[in-house]
C-alpha cells in the first residue's frame, strides 16, 4: 500500500477562523518533511481548547512558514502552560495554532485549513488535487501526543489520525 506521504503535497495552503477574521497562509519550504510534521494530541489542554477529544496539528518551520494574511485583531494568544501560546480567534473560538515561546517553528490547527485544501472542495484537480490535501497535512507517521489520556474504545486506536504508523508518547516526555 502507498503511503501516505507517496501522495502528492501542497507548496501553499490557506485557512481561518470559523468567523473569517483571522487568515493565514502557510508556504512549505522545499525540504519540509510532511511525514514527521503531523501529530495528534489528546492532552487536556488541547482537549478543553478544541472541545473535541484530539488536536490534529501540523507543523512547519521557520516561523516566517506561517503568516497572517487578515488583521490579526481578534487573535489572542492564550497561555495554558508557560512555555507555549496557543492562539485562537476571541470572536469565534478557533484554535488556530499552538507553538512553543521563543521557538522557530508554528504548530497550526489543520482543522481550520479550508475546505479546499483540506477535502477538495470545489478543487480543479490540477492546482488542488481532487481530495485535496487533508491526508498528507494529518495523517502522517508522526507523533501522536498524551496517549495515556486515550479514552478506550473512542480515541485509542484511530485509523484515520495515523495511529499505527506514527510514534505514541504517553505524555510530551
Ligand atoms: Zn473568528
Ligand atoms: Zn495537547
Amino acid at each position: 500500500m502507498a503511503s501516505n506521504t507517496d501522495l502528492s503535497t501542497p507548496k501553499h495552503i490557506e485557512g481561518g477562523c470559523l468567523c473569517g477574521a483571522l487568515r493565514y497562509a502557510v508556504d512549505f519550504p522545499e525540504d519540509h518533511d510532511f511525514k514527521n510534521a503531523c501529530s495528534t494530541c489528546q492532552c487536556t489542554q488541547c482537549r478543553k481548547q478544541t472541545s473535541s477529544f484530539f488536536l490534529t496539528s501540523h507543523v512547519v518551520k521557520p516561523l516566517s512558514a506561517f503568516r497572517f494574511t487578515s488583521q490579526t485583531t481578534t487573535l489572542k494568544d492564550y497561555e495554558a502552560s508557560p512555555n507555549a501560546q496557543r492562539g485562537f480567534c476571541a470572536n469565534c473560538g478557533s484554535l488556530i495554532y499552538w507553538k512553543p515561546k521563543g521557538g522557530d517553528y508554528t504548530s497550526f490547527a489543520v482543522g481550520t485549513v479550508d475546505a479546499l485544501y483540506l477535502w477538495g472542495e470545489g478543487a480543479d484537480g490540477v492546482t488542488v488535487p481532487k481530495e485535496g490535501w487533508g491526508r498528507v497535512l494529518a495523517a502522517g507517521e508522526a507523533n501522536h501526543w498524551w496517549t495515556g489520556n486515550e479514552i478506550k474504545g473512542v480515541t485509542d486506536n484511530i485509523p484515520a489520525a495515523g495511529y499505527g504508523r506514527g510514534k505514541k508518547w504517553k505524555g510530551d516526555e
